[in-house]
């Protein structure tokens, strides 16, 4: 059970699970964070953030 710990990467205390799926390619694909939007590196698609 302990084994599970190392998928997660924690920092601050937190854990971090921040990538979003791809909506066209499907679960399985992430999407890239930057600074103002998401980006699929695989279709190209795009999300912008919102404040
Ligand atoms: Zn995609």
């Amino acid at each position: 059970m302990g084994q599970k710990w190392k998928l997660y990467e924690v920092k601050g205390g937190k854990v971090r699970r921040k990538n979003k799926f791809c909506p066209r390619c499907g679960p399985g694909v992430f999407m890239a964070e930057h600074k103002d939007r998401w980006s699929c590196g695989r279709c190209g698609y795009t999300e912008w953030k919102r404040k």
